[in-house]
């Protein structure tokens, strides 16, 4: 049996979500190629000669990449089953399977892979209508295996980390756990897993990362949704390894709310080799994380950032800053506390614009508010579209957004690129109304150094 696993776009790291399922189906003596379009092109012959092409769906962009590969994989070769796997897959069940994909697998594929490429090899000849037997979701509890890496490309043509204006480390990328124990209405996560979430033995994450290190890596991102739902699992892992790699860094995402419960634990983090914690605050105004029920406040962000200064371990917040409910003073607001709590180093410029997605099985459209503002699903987007009630806001949105992809692309400093969001939503404010949220100018405050961070600088 010959299988192609393709993933499309995995955030600029090396896709766990193809070498984990590779290595279950190899050891079931499948034939696998791995495929990562994020950095090689499409395998013509390699395709033209597959049983099975499965595509891995972690995310939005990946998902709407694939619906472009799609067809042209049906070109090469009609006769091959196609599969989507991955959080995006199910969520979009209808679409995939109008595009000719016969399985979708969401939760935990691994499993449901290797049983469809069981059935598979029963079959002298393809079945039409395909009827799938594979759960739709699995929420099983697996034991994996060690990925296998062999067939992607290597750690040095993925995100790195800089350190420094001059330092680059190579990154590696594993999962400890999938899902996630809480239930944010925004979050992609929740209607596939429900509020639940699944590990991965300890012993095949440090096998994993032994792997990678051993190819190269010297930081490690660890890319479970919430590294401390299991706090247990979470610490036994990285005591473990930085009692083998001393000198090995990582990062991981971790809420608001876990970081304050889990306090204590923030020294352990540190000692161990964490660099930088990436937390989704999504917003610094509370009716918005209300509606989105992420169980923090901005106060709570803000005694974050001070427990982050005192134990000194850097912050990667993250946002979602265009919302419906988002006015020009909630933004401009958003940005003078970013640079009063001067984190303008600390925060990836294109969280300034971000604007909220509102995939299918969002929780989101359980709100009457949300169900009235937006319009029919739509497939291109992959999303239900929904337009600001004030059109400026709209507006802002895409100029923020332009100015900072060609700020970007020129390699503006964060500082230089905060300055220029500002005057942006500045412009259209009149002056007596925003004046609480005056910029002092550039020598206002103290400017902290730039943070680590990694180079891909999407999150979504
Ligand atoms: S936003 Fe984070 S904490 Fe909330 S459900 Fe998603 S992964 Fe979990």
């Amino acid at each position: 049996m010959q299988c192609v696993l393709i993933s499309t776009y995995d955030g600029g790291h090396q896709p766990f979500g193809l070498a984990s399922p590779a290595a279950w189906l190899q050891a079931a003596g499948a034939d696998v190629a791995c495929v990562d379009l994020a950095v090689e092109a499409l395998p013509h012959a390699t395709l033209a000669g597959a049983d099975l092409v499965a595509f891995y769906l972690p995310m939005h962009t990946a998902t709407r990449i694939a619906s472009s590969i799609i067809p042209q994989v049906r070109q090469l070769n009609p006769h091959a089953h196609l599969c989507c796997y991955g959080l995006y897959a199910p969520m979009n069940e209808a679409f995939l399977r109008s595009l000719g994909v016969a399985t979708i697998l969401g939760g935990e594929f691994e499993q449901g892979l290797l049983d469809l490429v069981a059935e598979l090899g029963t079959l002298r000849q393809p079945i039409e209508p395909w009827a799938q037997r594979q759960p739709l979701v699995s929420l099983d509890r697996q034991t994996f295996l060690v990925p296998d890496r062999s067939t992607l490309p290597p750690l040095a043509r993925y995100a790195w980390l800089q350190t420094g204006a001059n330092t680059k480390r190579t990154v590696g990328y594993t999962e400890a756990s999938r899902g996630c124990k809480h239930l944010c209405r925004h979050c992609p996560v929740v209607p596939v897993y429900q509020g639940r979430f699944r590990i991965v033995q300890p012993e095949v994450v440090l096998a994993d990362i032994q792997r990678q290190v051993a190819a190269g890596a010297q930081h490690i991102t660890f890319g479970d949704p919430d590294f401390l739902n299991g706090p247990r699992h979470a610490l036994a892992i990285i005591t473990a390894l930085h009692e083998q790699f001393p000198d090995l860094t990582y990062d991981a995402t971790i809420k608001i709310e876990h970081l304050l419960k889990h306090r204590a634990y923030l020294p352990l983090l540190r000692n161990t080799g964490c660099l930088f914690v990436t937390t989704a605050v999504e917003a610094l105004d509370d009716t918005i994380l209300a509606i989105f029920d992420k169980r923090h406040t901005a106060a709570e962000f803000k005694a974050v950032v001070a427990l982050f200064r005192q134990v000194g371990l850097a912050l990667n917040p993250t946002f979602v800053s265009f919302t419906p409910w988002t006015s020009r003073q909630g933004y401009l607001a958003f940005l003078a506390a970013i640079q009063e709590l001067e984190l303008i180093e600390n925060v990836a410029p294109i969280q300034y614009a971000i604007r909220l997605l509102i995939p299918a099985g969002s929780k989101l459209l359980e709100l009457s508010q949300v169900q009235q503002l937006v319009g029919m699903f739509d497939e291109t987007a992959l999303s239900y579209p929904w337009v600001h009630a004030d059109p400026e806001m709209d507006r802002l949105y895409t100029d923020v957004r332009q100015a900072v992809q060609a700020a970007q692309a020129q390699h503006a400093p964060r500082q230089a690129i905060w300055e220029r969001v500002w005057s942006l939503a500045k412009a259209g404010q009149a002056p007596a109304r925003d004046e609480r949220h005056t910029y002092a100018g550039t020598t206002a405050g103290v400017r902290r150094g730039p943070i680590p961070y990694l180079s891909e600088p999407w999150y979504c």
